[in-house]
């Protein structure tokens, strides 16, 4: 005699046909349920979240001009104030949780500086190194931002940035920016995807 747990199976498998009947009821057929889960697993590898470090903005002294500009070439929020006063520049880096960025080893010494670097290079692009090294870059965030006026950019369409740069780039490019504060107009041309492929050793390090 067949026990009463058998009996309450759900799953009628005593011969083919009402196997498929029963899996045909479910709309839920074993090959199907591979497919569902080669799905479930390229979509959950689709939208994996990357944890990535939390921006960071920074201060730069007045030794430190190039290397803002470089910065805030591949998005760094860089404030860079010339002329300041180093109690000023503290004060501003403390209070806006900015790291400061400094070359001058009596300054990272004074009271009220939380965050620093010191950058010990003399050539901005082994400062920029120096940099990246400690702080995340992010390709999204790459000419994102105003090199002259650290504002982030705005974007635009191709025919409101046609006035404002050559015919071979209008031609070229689909995306564009401007700064609403100097009304600077950027494109990702050439010098950025030269950029990108010269950091790309770097960028990985931190993907
Ligand atoms: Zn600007």
């Amino acid at each position: 005699m067949r026990s009463p747990l058998l009996r309450r199976s759900p799953i009628p498998c005593e011969s083919p046909r009402k196997r498929a009947f029963f899996w045909g009821f479910l709309d839920f057929s074993p090959r199907l349920l591979i497919s569902y889960i080669k799905r479930l697993f390229f979509y959950f590898r689709a939208v994996k979240v990357i944890p990535k470090a939390p921006e960071r903005t920074f201060a730069a002294d007045m030794m430190l001009g190039k290397l803002a500009r470089w910065m805030r070439v591949l998005g760094f929020d860089v404030l860079y104030l010339n002329p300041v006063e180093d109690g000023r520049l503290i004060e501003i880096s403390r209070r806006e949780g900015r790291v400061l960025l400094t070359r001058d080893t009596r300054l990272v010494r004074r009271r009220g500086v939380a965050e620093y670097l010191l950058v010990t290079c003399n050539d901005p692009p082994a400062q920029l190194e120096e940099v990246i090294r400690a702080y995340p870059v992010f390709r999204e965030r790459i000419l994102s931002r105003c090199i002259l006026c650290n504002r982030s950019l705005t974007p635009i369409s191709r025919e409101d940035a046609r006035p404002f740069v050559p015919d071979y780039v209008y031609l070229a490019e689909s995306k564009f920016g401007r700064c609403l504060s100097c009304q600077r107009v950027y494109w990702k041309g050439s010098h950025y995807r030269n950029m990108v492929r010269s950091c790309s050793s770097l960028l990985q390090d931190h993907e």
